[in-house]
């Protein structure tokens, strides 16, 4: 199954951890502040009413801080994003997975352009390049693009509700 999507680094040993985690905090910091339009909370509950699952675990068997899997509709974000600071990212990150795998499980692009500042693009580069397999680097490129956006809730809830199916309805 390909939909399940592991994020951080891709056939490395544990020598390699460290700096994966450190490029990807740098990426992080340098996102700019979330705006006061749609915050997480909303995020959250418009996730769990088109019938995705949230899990606060550290995702079994991996360096990752967030998993989607496509085949259950469930989130798993490491509770170590709360002491990292990096929670928001990490969990819109993988809200954006969510919102790709609708309407059929199948991941697909959900098209949002949009510029960002070019340092933060090349970080973006940096990190698809060396830490993602190229199967995955458009639907990746797309999760840290929104990732990054100051409105990244508003974008990925006007995603869920044109894409996803609520349950029942
Ligand atoms: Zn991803």
């Amino acid at each position: 199954m390909g939909n399940t999507l592991h994020h951080g680094p891709v056939n490395v040993g544990p020598v390699n951890i460290g700096p994966v985690k450190h490029a990807l905090i740098l990426l992080l910091g340098l996102l700019p502040q979330p705006s006061m339009a749609a915050d997480l909370q909303q995020l959250q509950r418009e996730l769990i009413r088109h019938g995705f699952r949230l899990e606060y675990r550290h995702p079994p068997g991996t360096q990752a801080y967030g998993r989607f899997s496509a085949a259950s509709k469930t989130l798993m974000i490491s509770p170590l994003v709360t002491d990292l600071g990096i929670a928001r990212p990490v969990f819109l990150h993988e809200a954006v997975h969510a919102a790709q795998s609708c309407p059929s499980g199948r991941l697909t692009l959900l098209g949002i352009q949009r510029n960002l500042d070019p340092v933060v693009e090349s970080r973006i580069r940096f990190i698809l390049r060396n830490h993602y397999s190229q199967a995955n680097a458009a639907l990746e490129r797309e999760a840290f693009l929104i990732q990054a956006l100051p409105d990244a809730e508003d974008v990925i809830i006007t995603a869920l509700r044109h894409r996803c199916q609520p349950p029942g309805g």
